[in-house]
Formats: structure tokens, C-alpha cells, sequence
């Protein structure tokens, strides 16, 4: 099996680059392994009925597969240079942004035609969150919703699957370097091509270290974010979801300096299980489908966690702490906000009598016991910080789920092209530990086509 360009991983950074290549070049003998199933395929066993909680499937529905993890995501492409990754240091900001634009485009024609774009420009907002020691970073937000991303994701592989191959369930497992070229293998099969891309996200970051390590790649990690998703009555934030659908607000601690900020904002949404490489932890969406919407709205509250030498495993250290929320509570753990502050744990007839329906069946517990106090004191100082910009958001019934853990893949050290060291060989989106979101894992898959593209061309 012979090819021009091998594609490793068909989520985001992976769909784009195939989209982009066959666009531009579509004499291109193109092939995408992919470690999950074919975007219909995929269906977590978890009904809320016979299969409560995770089983722990050989790869995971929801993380793994054609669209890969943001398949049930809410959508959410934000075009900054913000958050959702570092993609401007290697190829310049205005680069990126129009990368972004461009991304955007193709989801609207693909199906994202309905949907809404909110933006921060001239937003009163800022200046609300600027009076109360929070600040609101710039972003523009396409909100696809769960519902349409799986559309365009259903469009986006219906054009593709006849212009390449894909290989389903078929997790690649050795990167070989050949002559002209490189080899990857499965298991049941090799295929060689003279390009490799490499995109295997968040759930391929173990795989992709030992790659690295084989193939003499440099690395480097240091950050972890740590905290818990937040669910409230929707009505309480809906003055600002509604004008900015979703809002990164950033808070410095008083205590010790460190910053909190708000992410993956989900407005009628509802709170899921996350499981990476065996670990649960908690996250959230939301549909456009108005049948679906229901009362909260929830959204993540992390605390960054940098570590200087002589520590490196900084995904180890928040594995650890959500495996302990794990062996406290056999999964997530949901305790109110009144419980935490008055030191006791939630149990479930509290969670009951409180005026917040939880949308996740979690354990009531205490993340007290779970979370690392520095970390704990600046998500409660955050919580008070945002009843200032939305009153009842510190109310007794507020639900906190732990933990949520945001991994951040050891950067691969790349060059200007994202490529590695050796020629022809590119590591994008999260993967590359360069990108953490839909639009910037997106923007690097056309990128690399883009140069591979033009390399041909020249
Ligand atoms: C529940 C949830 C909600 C999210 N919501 C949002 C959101 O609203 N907005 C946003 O910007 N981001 C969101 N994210 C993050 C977003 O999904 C990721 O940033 C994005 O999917 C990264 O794209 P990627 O292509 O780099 O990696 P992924 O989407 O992780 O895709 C990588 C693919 O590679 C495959 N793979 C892994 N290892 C191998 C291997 N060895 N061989 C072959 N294939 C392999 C995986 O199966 C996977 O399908 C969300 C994530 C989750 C889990």
C-alpha cells in the first residue's frame, strides 16, 4: 500500500487536512487510519438504563472515531488568538485567524448554514467584567451545536470517503522512517507514503510520546488545568450567553496570584462523563435542536498548574487527582457549592432538595477531599467573583462536578510548517500539543496541506 499522503487520526486537525488536500491537489493517493469507527458507528454504550456508567470500551465513542473528539461536541469554533492554543507562534496571528475564517466557511457550507456567530467586539460586557477584577478575552464563536457539527461532520465525510482510504478501528501502532518516505503499521496491515501526517489528539497523546521517543522527536510539558464544571439555572448567566453565547472570563486570586478562568460555556446544556485512557472526568454540551435545551446552563471553572524542573509529568499529576475522584465516587463526583463552603458532603437527598436539577447522574460527594486546597481556594474566590457579574451564580444549590481535567499534550518540538525533524513528517492539532480546540486543530490540518500542497507545486 503505497501513498502520497498517510493521515493518522480523522478528528478535526486530520478531517481538515484530508479536505484541504484533496481540494487543492485531488490527484493526491490519499489514506486515513483512524483508531475508532465511522462517524454512524459510533454510540456510547452508556444509556442512563442498563449501562449507567463507563465500561471502559476498547476505544471510546465518544473520544475516538471519525470527527474524533469533537464528533459530540457542542460546536464551538472560536476564532482568537486567545485561547484554544499557540498555533500564531508558529505561522503569525493574522495567518491563523484567516486559517480559522477559512475553517468557519466550510462548516457553514457544509451544513453550519443556520447557525449563529456570536462575538466580544463592543461588547458593554468588558467593561462590566473590567469593574469586577475579571476580564473577558476577545473571540468570535461559530455555535454549531451537537446536533450540526454531526452534520457537517456527516457532510464533510460523505465527500471525502470515494476521494480516499480510510481504515477504521485501525489504531496505528509504529511510525517507521523509510527510504523516501515513512511506513505505518497496525497490526493487520502497513502502508508506506512519501508524507505523514500525525493528528491523534488528546487520546493519542501517550502514543504519540513513545512515537517521539522512537523517532528521537524533542518534547516538552509542563501545564495541567484542574477544576470542576459548574451547573447552574441557566436564567442566571443568560445575560451574558445570550449576547456572547460563550464568554472566557479570566479571574487573578487574591490568595496566591493564580488565574481561573471560565471554559466550554454550554447555555441549556447538559454536563457528560469524559473518559481519557481509562480516567473519567467530567465536560459539557449543548444542542441547537430547541427540544433539546434544557433549564442549567454549565461550564468549566480550571486553574492552570504550571511545574518548573525538576517535575515533567504534569498530565500524571491531574490523572492522579481525577483517579482519586474516581476511586471516591466510581466516577465524577457532584457536590453544591453551600455544601463545599460549610465543609460537609453533598448527599444525594441535599442534591435532591436543592433548586438545581443535576443533568449528570454523578456521585454526591466532596471535592474537598479531592482537590488540592490552593486549587479549591481559587475556584471559590472565582465563584464569589462571578456573583458579582451574574448574582446567584454563588447560591447554595450550585452544582460542582469533579473533576475536570484539561490534559495538554507535551508540545512536539516543529518548525514554522509544523513539521518535525525529519522532512515530510507534520504533527498537528492537540496532538501536537500546539492546539487545544476545534478551530486551531482545524486550521493546522489546512495548514500542513497547504504547504505539502505547494511543496508539490515547487
Ligand atoms: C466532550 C468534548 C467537548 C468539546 N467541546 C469543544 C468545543 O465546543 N470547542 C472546541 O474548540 N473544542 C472542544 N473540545 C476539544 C476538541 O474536541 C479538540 O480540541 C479537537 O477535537 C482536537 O482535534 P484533533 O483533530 O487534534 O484531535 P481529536 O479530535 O482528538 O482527533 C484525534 C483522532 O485520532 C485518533 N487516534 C488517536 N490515536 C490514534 C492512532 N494511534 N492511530 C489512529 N488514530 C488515532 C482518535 O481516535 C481521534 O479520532 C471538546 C472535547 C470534548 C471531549
Amino acid at each position: 500500500m503505497k501513498y502520497d499522503v498517510i493521515i493518522v487520526g480523522a478528528g478535526p486537525g486530520g478531517i481538515f487536512s484530508a479536505y484541504e488536500l484533496v481540494k487543492k491537489k485531488p490527484d493526491l493517493k490519499i489514506a486515513v487510519f483512524e483508531a475508532g469507527n465511522e462517524l454512524k458507528k459510533r454510540k456510547c454504550p452508556i444509556d442512563g438504563d442498563k449501562v449507567k456508567s463507563c465500561i471502559n470500551c476498547k476505544t471510546c465513542a465518544i473520544m475516538n472515531g471519525f470527527g474524533g473528539a469533537g464528533a459530540f461536541s457542542d460546536g464551538k469554533y472560536n476564532i482568537t488568538n486567545d485561547f484554544g492554543g499557540t498555533l500564531y507562534e508558529y505561522i503569525g496571528k493574522e495567518k491563523a485567524i484567516k486559517l480559522m475564517e477559512y475553517v468557519d466557511q466550510i462548516n457553514v457550507e457544509y451544513g453550519g448554514q443556520d447557525t449563529k456567530m456570536f462575538s466580544t467586539a463592543g461588547s458593554s460586557f468588558k467593561k462590566v467584567c473590567m469593574q469586577n477584577k475579571l476580564t473577558l478575552l476577545e473571540a468570535s464563536v461559530r455555535h454549531l451545536g451537537t446536533d450540526i457539527n454531526y452534520v457537517v461532520l456527516e457532510n464533510l465525510y460523505n465527500l471525502l470517503k470515494d476521494k480516499m482510504d480510510f481504515f477504521f478501528n485501525e489504531p496505528v501502532q509504529k511510525v517507521e522512517i523509510i527510504d523516501g518516505g515513512y511506513r505505518v503499521s497496525t497490526g493487520k496491515q502497513q502502508a508506506e507514503g512519501t508524507k505523514c501526517i500525525i493528528s491523534v489528539g488528546r487520546s493519542g497523546s501517550k502514543w504519540m510520546e513513545d512515537v517521539c521517543k522512537d523517532l528521537a522527536i524533542p518534547t516538552k510539558s509542563n501545564r495541567v488545568d484542574i477544576g470542576v464544571r459548574v451547573e447552574i439555572p441557566a436564567v442566571i448567566f443568560e445575560h451574558i450567553t445570550d449576547e456572547l453565547y460563550e464568554s472566557k472570563i479570566v479571574y487573578r486570586t487574591e490568595k496566591f496570584e493564580d488565574k481561573v478562568r471560565t471554559f466550554c460555556m454550554n447555555p441549556h446544556g447538559i454536563v457528560v462523563n469524559e473518559n481519557t485512557n481509562g480516567i473519567v472526568t467530567v465536560n459539557g454540551h449543548s444542542f441547537e435542536d430547541p427540544s433539546k435545551k434544557t433549564n442549567n446552563t454549565n461550564f468549566a471553572l480550571l486553574v492552570a498548574k504550571h511545574f518548573s524542573e525538576p517535575f515533567k509529568d504534569s498530565n500524571g499529576y491531574g490523572e492522579s487527582i481525577a483517579r482519586l475522584s474516581n476511586m471516591l465516587g466510581g466516577g465524577v463526583i457532584v457536590q453544591r457549592f453551600g455544601d463545599l463552603e460549610r465543609g460537609r458532603r453533598s448527599t444525594k437527598q441535599r442534591i435532591e432538595e436543592g433548586t438545581v436539577r443535576p443533568t449528570l447522574n454523578a456521585t454526591p460527594g466532596d471535592l474537598s477531599l479531592v482537590l488540592p486546597k490552593r486549587i479549591l481556594d481559587g475556584i471559590i474566590e472565582m465563584i464569589y467573583a462571578l456573583d458579582k457579574i451574574a448574582p446567584g451564580m454563588a447560591n447554595d444549590d450550585t452544582l460542582l462536578y469533579g473533576v475536570e481535567v484539561k490534559f495538554y499534550n507535551m508540545e512536539v518540538e516543529l518548525d514554522e510548517n509544523l513539521e518535525t525533524n525529519h522532512k515530510g513528517l507534520y504533527v498537528i492539532g492537540d496532538g501536537s500539543g500546539v492546539t487545544h480546540s476545534l478551530s486551531h486543530a482545524s486550521a493546522s490540518g489546512v495548514y500542513v496541506a497547504d504547504h505539502i500542497v505547494n511543496e508539490y507545486h515547487s
